[in-house]
């Protein structure tokens, strides 16, 4: 490998870099940084160097080199996201559903027999299935949550579908619960545990003992459910 002493001019600095490296990595060559610094750029799936404007092209070859083994171990860590493609079968609130696309059709995206039919363009086709899945979900969610809601005396005022990836739902003192859309594409057990999770909060606002009989009470199934998110709910949040 040839090493290029030379302290690199402003633009080419990152080009004679790159040219002593055999993976690609993105280079940034920046007046303001002070050090050499590495880091992952998990969406474009590439390391980033920054590198100081006067740094001997040397120095940061070798720097990056020193650091391959953590560079190639966090690439590999990056999960691959989703997203829906045309003929994929998937769980949706716990029934079998089988995407169809077919741009001609004028009805937006639509259920029947299980197959979900979805028009328009090809690029679009992910985010018209999501947005169909929350506009279900809210309608769907709402009525259960208000359905087990009933059982223990207490009312549900809104149910909100979130994009958050940090939780599965939440219930504020308000009485309003939020649900990430996911939980959708979870089997009927795990969808039906979530519910009565949240559910019970309008009750008990901690995880007491009596929070916990109060969820077992509306779902005898909820250890199930709660252990499946645990080992699955990572699958869940591949979808974009
Ligand atoms: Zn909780």
């Amino acid at each position: 490998m040839r090493i290029t002493l030379l302290t690199g001019k402003t633009s080419d600095l990152p080009q004679k870099i790159q040219n002593e490296l055999d993976f690609p990595i993105k280079i940034i060559s920046s007046p303001r940084a002070g050090k050499l610094t590495l880091r992952i750029d998990s969406k474009e799936r590439l390391p980033v160097l920054s590198v100081p404007k006067r740094c001997p092209v040397k120095k940061a070859v070798d720097f990056v080199n020193f650091h391959k083994e953590w560079i190639f171990d966090s690439l590999k860590k990056i999960p691959d996201s989703k997203t829906f493609e045309d003929t994929e079968t998937f769980s949706l609130f716990g029934r079998l559903v089988t995407i169809c696309h077919n741009p001609k059709l004028r009805k937006g995206v639509f259920l029947e027999n299980n197959i979900l039919y979805v028009s328009g363009e090809k690029e679009f086709l992910h985010r018209r299935v999501r947005d169909f899945i929350k506009k279900q979900a809210k309608n769907i969610f709402y009525a259960k949550s208000q359905e087990l809601a009933q059982k223990i005396g207490c009312r549900v005022k809104d149910v909100t579908i979130k994009d958050t990836k940090s939780r599965w739902g939440s219930c504020s003192s308000m009485c309003n619960i939020n649900y990430s859309w996911r939980i959708a594409l979870a089997p009927e057990f795990v969808i039906n545990y979530l519910i009565a999770h949240e559910v019970s909060h309008l009750k008990h606002q901690d995880h007491s003992r009596n929070f916990w009989n109060c969820v077992r009470a509306l779902e005898p199934e909820c250890s199930k459910g709660r252990l499946w998110l645990k080992q699955h709910g990572k699958e869940l949040y591949l979808y974009e």
